[in-house]
């Protein structure tokens, strides 16, 4: 009965998170591609693909075959934190690794991407649920976390 129970709970948990995906698939993909060109400005890079997926742990990720991937979940982190991991993704179309020259481009954009490692960091601790998200958001909000970037 406890067993039912909780298979239960776990199958309409994982129905609304993937609904929320469902819903959010398209607006975090216009914010994607809307930062991805702002920064590409300067960068004048080239990629195939750029897929939005449902990750449980990677905020983003780029592959050998130039395509690039994010998390949904971008959209529910403050924006300089979500620029600076479409930026990280960006510099991994020229360097694929965390090498010195890979920071350097980076810092070309970012230049307190160090600060934002921390910060995301810390928001990864509490796992990567929209409630946490949510909370996260919120306090950078009301001012009881400090960006290290206030845009
Ligand atoms: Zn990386």
């Amino acid at each position: 009965m406890w067993k039912l129970f909780r298979k239960r709970k776990r199958q309409r948990r994982s129905t609304s998170v993937t609904k929320h995906y469902v819903e959010h698939k398209e607006s975090a993909r216009q914010v994607v591609l809307e930062r991805l060109q702002y920064f590409n400005q300067h960068y004048s890079l080239e990629w195939k693909r750029v897929a939005i997926r449902n990750q449980r742990r990677c905020w983003g990720s780029c592959t050998s075959l130039k395509n690039l991937n994010f998390n949904y979940k971008i959209l529910l982190l403050p924006p300089h934190l979500r620029d600076y991991i479409i930026v990280h993704e960006l510099c991994h179309l020229v360097e694929l690794n965390h090498r010195q020259p890979f920071w350097e481009l980076v810092g070309q954009m970012i230049p307190e991407y160090k600060l934002c490692v921390a910060e995301l960091r810390a928001i990864d601790k509490g796992g990567n649920s929209v409630g946490h998200l949510l909370t996260v958001r919120e306090a950078y909000l009301s001012g009881s976390i400090k960006p290290s970037n206030p845009a």
